[in-house]
């Protein structure tokens, strides 16, 4: 793979600072030796001069391309690199798959191999928050430095993370940690009953997904729970999603209702894959490609305890063509974060109406003259949806 033309928009200066001495790597093999080829920053991370105050300069200006999200890229030689996506990333640890784009720019595994990579220490420093250097779902380049060997898988060296589009991310004290890059599309699955759908989740979801910018899928599983003429208060529910632009999947899996449509709207698509646990996720991934074999509650335990719960999140393919990212950590998908006075842009229903309030910094709580407000009066914003806001608004859980 050659990416070396690809730079983003313009270059930019980054001060960036080193640690002399970054200490023993515990995996250190000759294969690593040519490591510093590709230019002078990690030659200049091991404590070369490079500037005319010599040894007691750490500092360093190098000139890098910036990515769409306005993360330095590195500009480096891309020769001998392989192309990867991150399946799972804790750190400066992280599990890569090479893959080539096809002519429409999906991503297909070649070697069916598992990389298991360290990431350069400089990438950490790149990156606006180092916390997300490299995160699940990532395209990358990557060094392979050691073959597989018996039971070890091949080790590489992550080089470069290329520029990032469709970031899920969660503000958490006004600092955001992005859980999953590159991705298309963000489900919600909730049940019909057992546990009961809660409206409340599914509008923090979809808040969280205007913010990403990523489209939400609301899937509402175990139908077969409800009694036919019990499905009124389910209808409502779906049509009042689904009048918002937001598809809406009813689901069932005993009966296998809505599990083609399901298919249909991951295929050839990365979506990140969200609910409170019981409601029939690795279910309903299992019936949508039944050689998945994910475990299900009834073997698991349907709380999760004594088992491995894995906090971070996965990238895992569904073939033929569609990836789903896990993200048990994250149960309740509850991405939302402390910027309240964004949040009207993101109740889709409420923009024709926020130009029209009286005052201008209107908050659609408590104020006079509120065109939102008069909305819900007038029956055209959903109550449900509104009581929402002013719950997320207050920051209530
Ligand atoms: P997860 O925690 O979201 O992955 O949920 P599981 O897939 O483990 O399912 C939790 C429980 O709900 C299991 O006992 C499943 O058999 C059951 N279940 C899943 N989907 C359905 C459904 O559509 N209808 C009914 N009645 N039960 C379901
Ligand atoms: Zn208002």
């Amino acid at each position: 793979m050659s990416g070396g033309g690809k730079k983003g928009k313009g270059g930019r200066k980054v001060r960036v600072e080193f640690r002399r001495n970054r200490g023993k790597r515990t995996r250190r093999n000759d294969l690593t030796r040519d490591v510093g080829r590709d230019g002078d920053l990690d030659r200049f991370a091991q404590g070369e001069r490079v500037s005319g105050k010599g040894e007691l300069s750490r500092r360093r200006t190098v000139v890098v391309a910036e990515g769409d999200d306005g993360t330095p890229l590195r500009d480096i030689d891309t020769d001998g690199l392989t192309l990867g996506l991150v399946v799972s990333a804790v750190g400066l640890h992280a599990f890569v798959e090479p893959f080539v784009e096809d002519a429409d720019g999906r991503v297909v595994p070649t070697t069916g191999e598992t990389y298991e990579c360290t990431v350069r220490r400089v990438l950490r420093t790149l990156a606006r928050d180092g916390r997300n250097a490299v995160v699940t779902g990532d395209h990358v380049l990557v060094r392979v430095t050691a073959p597989a060997q018996g039971d070890d898988p091949p080790q590489a060296v992550i080089e470069r993370v290329e520029p990032r589009r469709g970031v899920i991310s969660r503000l958490h004290h006004n600092r955001e940690h992005v859980i999953a890059a590159n991705v298309d599309q963000a489900a919600i699955v909730t049940a019909a009953a057992d546990p009961p759908l809660k409206p409340g989740l599914i509008d923090r979801f979809v808040a969280s997904c205007e913010r990403n910018r990523v489209r939400p899928l609301i899937v509402i599983n175990k139908v077969d729970l409800v009694p036919r003429d019990r499905r009124g208060g389910l209808a409502e529910i779906a049509l009042r999603y689904h009048r918002l632009g937001y598809p809406v999947v009813p689901a069932s899996v005993p009966d296998g209702r809505g599990v083609d449509r399901l298919r249909r709207l991951l295929a050839g698509r990365v979506t990140v894959f969200s609910g409170q646990s019981g409601v029939g996720k690795s279910s309903l991934l299992n019936a949508v490609h039944d050689g998945l074999g994910l475990k299900t509650s009834e073997v698991s335990g349907v709380t999760g305890k004594g088992t491995h719960t894995t906090r971070r999140a996965v990238a895992m393919p569904l073939p033929p063509d569609a990836r789903v990212i896990d993200t048990p950590g994250i149960r309740q998908f509850d991405l939302w974060g402390e910027d309240a006075g964004e949040l009207e842009a993101y109740f889709v229903e409420f923009r024709p109406f926020i130009p029209h309030c009286r005052f201008p910094d209107c908050t659609h709580t408590h104020e006079t003259g509120c065109a939102v407000k008069q909305a819900v009066e007038d029956g055209l914003i959903a109550k449900p949806r509104y009581e929402s806001y002013v719950r997320m608004f207050e920051g209530d859980d």
